[in-house]
């Protein structure tokens, strides 16, 4: 297909083609290929035969499934599978394959980063949503990422929330680390 300058009809025309980086707000930027015609009668410039939208959305489809292959790597290596997933959060089977063939959208997107960066928010989904389980994944959780950020300090920390009828009580225990004994025996386990 012949294609003619919009200006005044004309098909001489000059076409550079730059290479032009997009950016996506859930990774790297990505690359496609911008076309830009020059009538070499009037000097119009632009996108004459339309091609450069059509060019972004494939960029951009291309990049979508490449992200959502990227944090389900990421999920999985958390220990999560995918079966476990789905049944967690009551999707129909085979969601995330679907998703992983590209016909993702924006909220499975939104919702895969969620379980990336929070990947206990499936247990929360597994009991139902129910609070009061929320509430203790939640604290038991808060007290592993403070253990492995300190544990040069303390050699053990738990977390525990009994409540009764009148009161709540929160426990938190810390186990200071202790200096390195200088022979340490380790007894053989029977076998
Ligand atoms: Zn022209």
């Amino acid at each position: 297909m012949n294609t003619y300058c919009p200006a005044c009809g004309s098909a001489e025309l000059k076409s550079e083609i730059k290479r032009i980086a997009v950016p996506v707000v859930y990774g790297d930027p990505v690359e496609y290929e911008e076309r830009i015609d020059q009538c070499l009668l009037c000097g119009e410039r632009g996108d004459f035969a339309g091609g450069n939208d059509a060019r972004i959305e494939e960029a951009l489809a291309g990049a979508k499934k490449h992200f959502v292959k990227f944090i389900l790597e990421r999920i999985s290596n958390c220990g999560i599978k995918v079966a476990y997933l789905e049944r967690a959060l009551d999707l129909p089977p085979r969601t995330v394959s679907r998703w992983k063939n590209g016909e993702s959208s924006a909220a499975s997107i939104a919702l895969l980063r969620t379980i990336s960066m929070f990947p206990w928010i499936l247990e929360v989904a597994d009991s139902g949503f129910d609070q009061n389980t929320a509430d203790m994944i939640l604290i038991n959780q808060a007290n592993k990422i403070w253990f492995s950020r300190y544990k040069h300090l303390v050699s053990h920390s738990s977390v525990d929330l009994v409540l009764d009828s009148d009161n709540a009580n929160f426990h938190a225990f810390f186990q200071v680390q202790r200096s390195e004994p200088r022979f340490q025996y380790m007894p053989v386990e029977d076998q």
